[in-house]
């Protein structure tokens, strides 16, 4: 290629910084402008417990669960030859009550188990069944100054963009800021804000997957407490007390309420989760509810709680719908995208 293109990614979040690493790696000459706004559109990517784990899956026996075992990969394998900050290697423990009356779905999903009596410092209640699985514990905002110190064709614009329109091959992109971008491709990372755009897609099913995907709230807490170096995720059963070493923080979580963008957190919701994860233990050194500041966050669940990644239209694209796996998803989803992307743009689109 023989100009220097200009690639306007909307968006700040994990499916962003992903899609802008990607670029760069692929193009030694390209412009690249990321805009993202936390006034008017705060990111999820920071208000997320962020964990990296399978969980069971295996491959060959869904297209859903092949996607997330090929990202968890993908990500392992960025993990392994970029050794990125804010990515904390640790475990995560699912429990059950071999008594309770989910215990057959556990056992079914994770064939073998062991029984524990305690874990760590924290002495259960009651007989546990778990299974241990590897975990990555991400600290988002590290994660992201990592992606920024890497980059070197890129700008961010803190600002909200307001149109897209068309002008022959290139779209103009307008802020409310005032700026007008022009661009030879636009990528769409803008989380549950997406459909915002569904008059960039041409295609019939992508524009009835995107009116058919949710926002769904989550609420969790947060405190600072020094556990040691070791980070840890503990599910009781769909309930988390997370560990994240980096920062020595714990968290937990998460509420889950489907088909709403309500920013307001929810927490009765997550008063009950916090309560249900004391109850647990015989003693609780940890601090008092009122030490735990409560964060909340917008995911989008992509209709069949798949996420898509790819062409909406001549010259735009998007990631969209990564749900509850964007920390793994987003790495695929980039790697992937930036080739179909190569490829339009080596065709001057
Ligand atoms: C409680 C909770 C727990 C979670 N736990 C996990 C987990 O354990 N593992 C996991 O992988 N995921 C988890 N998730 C989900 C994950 O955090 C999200 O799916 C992910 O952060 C979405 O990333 P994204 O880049 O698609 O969107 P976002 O991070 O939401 O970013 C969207 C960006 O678009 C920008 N934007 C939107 N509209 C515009 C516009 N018009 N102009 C300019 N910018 C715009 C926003 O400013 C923002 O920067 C959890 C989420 C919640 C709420």
């Amino acid at each position: 290629m023989k100009t220097t293109k200009t690639i306007v990614i909307v968006g700040n979040g994990v499916a962003a910084w992903r899609v802008n690493a990607q670029l760069e790696k692929k193009f030694i000459d390209l412009n690249i402008i990321r805009i993202g706004s936390e006034d008017f559109a705060p990111k999820c990517s920071y208000r997320t417990t962020a964990i990296n784990c399978l969980r069971g899956v295996q491959k060959g026996i869904s297209n859903l669960g092949d996607l997330m075992y090929d990202s968890h990969l993908e990500f392992e394998s960025f993990f392994e030859s970029e050794a990125p900050d804010g990515v904390n290697v640790a475990h995560e423990w699912q429990f059950w009550d071999p008594e309770g009356q989910n215990a057959q779905k556990w056992q079914r999903r994770f064939g073998q188990w062991e029984e524990f009596n305690k874990i760590g410092q924290f002495n259960f209640t009651r007989k546990m069944h778990g299974v241990c699985s590897k975990a990555y514990i991400i600290e988002p905002k590290k994660l992201y100054q990592w992606h920024v110190d890497q980059f070197k064709n890129s700008q961010f614009m803190d600002d909200y963009v307001k149109e897209i329109t068309l002008d022959g091959p290139s779209h103009i992109v307008k802020t409310q800021k005032g700026a007008q971008i022009k661009a030879d491709a636009i990528v769409i990372c803008t989380g549950y804000l997406a459909q915002n755009f569904s008059e960039l897609v041409d295609d019939e099913k992508i524009a009835d997957y995107l009116k058919r995907s949710k926002p769904v709230r989550g609420t969790y807490l947060g405190t600072e407490f020094d556990l040691g170096p070791q980070s840890f995720s503990y599910a009781l059963e769909s309930k988390h007390l997370i560990y994240r070493s980096s920062d020595k923080t714990l968290l937990i979580g998460s509420t889950s309420e489907n088909d709403s963008a309500i920013q307001v957190p929810m927490e009765k919701e997550v008063n009950e989760i916090f309560e249900y994860v004391k109850s647990q233990f015989t003693h609780w050194d940890l601090p008092p509810r009122v030490d735990w500041p409560t964060h909340h966050g917008i995911r989008f669940k992509g209709a069949k709680r798949t996420p898509f990644w790819g062409k909406l239209s001549k010259g735009s694209y998007g990631v969209i719908g990564l749900y509850k796996n964007a920390f793994s998803f987003s790495f695929l989803a980039a790697k992937e995208l930036c080739d179909v992307i190569y490829e339009d743009l080596a065709q001057d689109i």
